[in-house]
């Protein structure tokens, strides 16, 4: 898929980030993919040779080049949190796993990026408590899972009630919406949650999943936002954690459509309303 290299292309020709706002991931060693996954499963995968029914399950074909780009965009979401707590805010071109289970990969999904960055950083002593604001369509069913136990995660998942996954797992908190809902509805919902969590967490780090699978037009969304509504969900989400000074690191998340320009230019309005919002309060 080649929707990373244009999102990050279309970023700079648009003139929505500078060159010298651009980082590079490096590809992190197995031993910080195995703070959440089982070894066996990450060597497999890396290795190609996971059965073909876990193949399956995940969606994609193996290939060398996945395992580079998988683990790339993990590095990338780690890289993006140390930005964030550096600097206020940051954002991914990639990453958003968020239905990766410790030993399994589904729905597109292969290492959970979200999972690992937040395990890397409190274990390095960045941070202490985390709050995940997941606004990706889909639940952030492998997060939710793997915090499940733990108080100092708190997960936020906000989704459409009747699509993937089937099976759903409890997050610290679950919205879950109506097929079909529009901009107001949606944006009403968010604003009745977000500020109240973030008051009551005080997180070291806000990590946002913000997948533009919400928009009427994504092939498997089945809620019906406007680009419009994309842009401000976005920029509330980002200055409702930075005006409180709480830092925010963002991942893109899923988008899925057949027209790769549309898809990246609601991928970009994640970038836009960062930039906006990092001018006026990082
Ligand atoms: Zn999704």
């Amino acid at each position: 898929m080649p929707k990373f290299q244009l999102l990050r292309d279309f970023l700079v020709s648009d003139g929505v980030i500078g060159e010298d706002q651009l980082y590079q991931p490096g590809r992190p060693p197995q031993a910080w993919l195995e703070l959440v996954h089982e070894t066996a499963y990450v060597t497999a995968y890396c290795g190609g040779t996971l059965d073909a029914k876990a193949q399956r399950r995940i969606g994609l074909p193996w290939s060398e080049g996945l395992v580079r780009r998988t683990c790339t965009a993990v590095g990338g979401t780690i890289l993006t949190a140390k930005l964030a707590l550096n600097q206020g805010l940051a954002c991914n071109t990639a990453g958003g796993t968020h239905h990766a289970f410790p030993d399994y990969g589904s729905g597109f999904c292969i290492f959970n990026d979200i999972a690992i960055a937040t395990r890397l950083l409190k274990a390095q002593n960045l941070l202490k408590t985390i709050l995940v604001v997941d606004l990706d369509v889909h639940q952030g069913d492998g997060t939710a899972w793997i915090f499940r136990n733990d108080p100092t995660v708190f997960t936020f998942s906000m989704h459409c009630a009747v699509n993937f996954p089937s099976r759903k797992q409890i997050s610290d908190l679950d919205i879950p919406l109506n097929e079909g809902t529009e901009d107001d509805e949606y944006l009403r919902q968010l604003a009745n949650h977000l500020p109240g969590l973030v008051t009551q967490i005080e997180p070291d780090l806000v990590l946002y999943d913000a997948g533009v699978d919400p928009h009427r037009n994504d092939r498997l969304g089945k809620l019906a936002l406007t680009d419009e509504g994309l842009y401000r969900r976005d920029k509330y989400v980002l200055e409702t954690c930075a005006q409180a000074g709480y830092p925010v690191a963002c991942v893109i998340g899923g988008g899925y459509g057949k027209d790769m320009g549309a898809l990246i230019q609601r991928h970009a309005y994640l970038h836009r309303a960062a930039s906006e919002v990092y001018q006026k309060y990082c």
